[in-house]
């Protein structure tokens, strides 16, 4: 008998330790899954998946249907006086509570046969009897620590809350609404309710207030709408790690590094990291992925970072809402970008990717 009880433990059943169980167990490894918390488990999220989410997603045998959330077709950037919107070149993308998305990757895990224990922390590497250890467990992770795989560059942080209301949406886009030193993403999240996150700054700048102060247009809209969930903060940050594995313990999701929300791209992240690291894992190698892995944070950061040249004053933010709203096409092809089109696409990334 094996001296492991497992091949596979992933500390973390959030989004990421939930794809590289399911990407494990397609290549005949097994699994189990030990989170502290259980499910559906919430986290303050933008909630919004692009279409190469739903793809990376697609890779790993996890099907993310419209019907699930609400599907939207593109981008609309907003500020008070101007406004200009592209829709994916390919595929639509999908708004869905981070609960349900939850218990849609639950559901997937538990078909794929991980072995699935909540309420369960882990407390130390040395009590885990598996061949690997795959460190889920979000932007805190301890694994990273007890594995010694702290050392990194922190680009940014910033802060987050999120909220839903209970209205139909206004619009098939997610809508980002720029303004000073903070923005505000509108995520339709299913037919009778939309997600709201501000990012900013300022740790203490809550929704209400930015929304009074900053985003008069969108609390118009909500004036005497109810909420439907209850505000819930969150740090988001430019996270880059020196290495993702070491030994036995490999890293994927917020523990291995992070994009500023900002992106709505930190899921799709999450989904192909799983892709790599179970592959590698199957191989007995995870040299691999800690050389595929930095090349997968290259576009979401690039971009962020282009992003976030809009964050520095209003002068720059006008001037740049009005380069793109006077040449839409622009808009969209920084979209197509954004989204993975190939002429972006690092010719060093396995295929597939
Ligand atoms: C404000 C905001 C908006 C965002 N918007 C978007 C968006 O629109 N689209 C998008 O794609 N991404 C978005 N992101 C990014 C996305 O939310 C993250 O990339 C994603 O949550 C990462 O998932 P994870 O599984 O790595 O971490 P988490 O979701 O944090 O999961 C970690 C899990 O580990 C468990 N855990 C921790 N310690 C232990 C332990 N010792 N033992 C056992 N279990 C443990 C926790 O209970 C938790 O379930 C946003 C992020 C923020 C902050």
């Amino acid at each position: 008998m094996s001296r492991f009880e497992t091949d596979v433990l992933v500390v973390g059943g959030g989004p990421a330790g939930l794809a590289a169980a399911i990407a494990a167990t397609q290549q005949g490894l097994r699994v189990v899954v030990a989170d502290g918390s259980h499910p559906p488990i919430d986290k303050a999220c933008g909630e919004g998946l692009m279409p190469d989410a739903r793809q990376a997603a697609a890779r790993i045998g996890i099907h993310i249907p419209d019907t699930c959330g609400y599907a939207f077709r593109g981008i609309r950037f907003l500020s008070r006086r101007r406004s200009v919107a592209a829709d994916f070149p390919e595929g639509q993308g999908v708004g869905l509570r981070r609960t349900a998305l939850h218990e849609l990757l639950v559901a997937t895990a538990e078909r794929a046969g991980v072995t699935l224990r909540w309420d369960t922390p882990i407390t130390s590497l040395d009590s885990i009897r598996a061949r690997w250890v795959i460190g889920a467990d979000g932007s805190a992770s301890r694994v990273r620590h007890w594995a010694g795989l702290d050392s990194y560059r922190l680009n940014t942080h910033r802060f987050a809350f999120r909220q839903h209301f209970a209205i139909a949406p206004w619009t098939r886009y997610m809508e980002m609404y720029w303004s000073n030193g903070c923005q505000l993403y509108v995520t339709p999240t299913n037919e009778r309710e939309v997600c709201v996150a501000l990012i900013s700054g300022d740790p203490h700048l809550r929704l209400q207030d930015a929304l009074q102060r900053f985003f008069p247009v969108v609390a118009d809209r909500l004036a005497g709408v109810p909420a439907a969930s209850r505000e819930r903060g969150a740090i988001t940050a430019m996270l880059r790690l020196h290495n993702v594995a070491g030994g036995r313990v490999a890293l994927i999701g917020d523990a291995s590094g992070s994009v500023d929300a900002i992106t709505g791209e930190g899921i799709c992240l999450t989904f192909r990291q799983a892709f790599v690291l179970a592959r590698a894992i199957a191989a007995g190698d995870l040299s691999a992925y800690n050389k595929t892995h930095p090349r997968l944070l290259l576009r979401p950061h690039f971009m962020a970072r282009l992003m976030l040249l809009m964050d520095n004053g209003p002068l720059i933010r006008e001037s740049a809402l009005g380069l793109l709203s006077g040449a839409p096409v622009i808009f969209r092809k920084l979209l197509a970008v954004h989204v993975g089109s190939p002429i972006f696409r690092s010719s060093q990334l396995p295929a597939g990717l």
